[in-house]
């Protein structure tokens, strides 16, 4: 069986950080996974500006690829599937892989319209947002308008400023009494095709084969045939969850905590790559 010293899964803006963090502290076996082809995680479908120096996703993605060291293993395109408290990690396509440190930049879920407490059947049109930010930005995918977005925090204005920007009217709903995105988001609010319903909920949707609209908790119906599910992200840490705590396992990113802004998870990404050397070394 393969071993390497450093196990890291995920090569989102948290695994490359990682990586890099642990190689320039002094490590020289790192293996990268990621189910993905290319290194960025979700970076790779934000068009918008908002990384870094007003970079796009896929702008800073490559910026972060380019001082990548050609001595750290990039395994692309392959699932870790499970890991085990053996220390071997099983991945897609049958190898196993041993190691003495493991890192999960596994990034995070977000929430399923089936965890909601909304009435009806689920016809087609009914996305959530991360989904669909992937179909629109990455496979030229055009929804229908118009369309109504449950969640107005960052995700939710994100895509109701890329809809708009398309043509479709776009309704935010939200369940506290203002927006909750950050300012530079809530600029898509000035927008005239863009409306913002707070106070209420979506409690029903409406439609068969296909979403017709949505009942909200006040018993308003808002026609639409595009509904966005921008309700929340959870760290995705399934790989982790029957390990407890042993100390070969870091969590950095969107995996340990929900992070709006790339620096932070770049500079936890790194401190979880040295962190996993110096334990390996035993100076930790
Ligand atoms: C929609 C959106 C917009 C954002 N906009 C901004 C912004 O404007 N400005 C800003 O500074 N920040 C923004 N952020 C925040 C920041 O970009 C993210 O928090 C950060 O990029 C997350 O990095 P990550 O590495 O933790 O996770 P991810 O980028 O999600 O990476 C996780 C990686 O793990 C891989 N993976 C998961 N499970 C497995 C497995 N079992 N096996 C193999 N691979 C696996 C995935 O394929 C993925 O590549 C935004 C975040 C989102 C979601």
């Amino acid at each position: 069986m393969e071993h390497t010293d450093l196990l890291i899964v995920g090569a989102g803006a948290a695994g490359i950080a990682a990586a890099k963090g642990a190689y320039e502290a002094g490590c020289t076996s790192i293996t990268l996974v990621d189910r993905k082809e290319a290194m960025g995680g979700v970076l790779l479908q934000c068009a918008h500006c908002g990384f870094g120096k007003q970079l796009t996703g896929p702008e800073y993605a490559a910026q972060l690829g380019k001082a990548f060291p050609k001595d750290i293993a990039f395994v692309p395109s392959t699932t870790v599937l499970r890991v085990s408290s053996d220390k071997i990690a099983r991945l897609s396509g049958g190898k196993q892989l041993h190691f003495h440190q493991l890192i999960l930049a596994t990034g995070c879920r977000e929430i399923p319209m089936g965890a909601l407490p909304i009435a009806g059947t689920r016809p087609k049109g009914i996305y959530t947002a991360g989904q669909l930010q992937e179909m629109v930005n990455l496979h030229q995918f055009r929804p229908e308008g118009p369309a109504v977005i449950l969640g107005s925090g960052d995700l939710g204005l994100i895509m109701a400023n890329h809809l708009s920007d398309q043509g479709l009217h776009v309704t935010l709903v939200e369940q506290k009494s203002s927006c909750t995105g950050m300012a530079r988001n809530r600029v898509c609010l000035k927008k005239p095709l863009v409306s913002l319903l707070c106070g209420t909920t979506i409690t029903e949707v409406l439609g068969e084969e296909t979403i017709e609209g949505c009942i909200t908790q006040t018993g308003t119906v808002l026609p639409c045939k595009t509904l966005v599910i921008a309700v929340g992200l959870r760290p995705e840490r399934t790989l982790a969850e029957h390990l407890g705590n042993p100390p070969w396992l870091h969590l950095c990113g969107n995996c340990d905590r929900i992070h709006p802004m790339v620096e932070t998870v770049i500079g936890q990404g790194k401190q979880a790559g040295i962190a996993a050397y110096e334990t390996m070394r035993g100076t930790l």
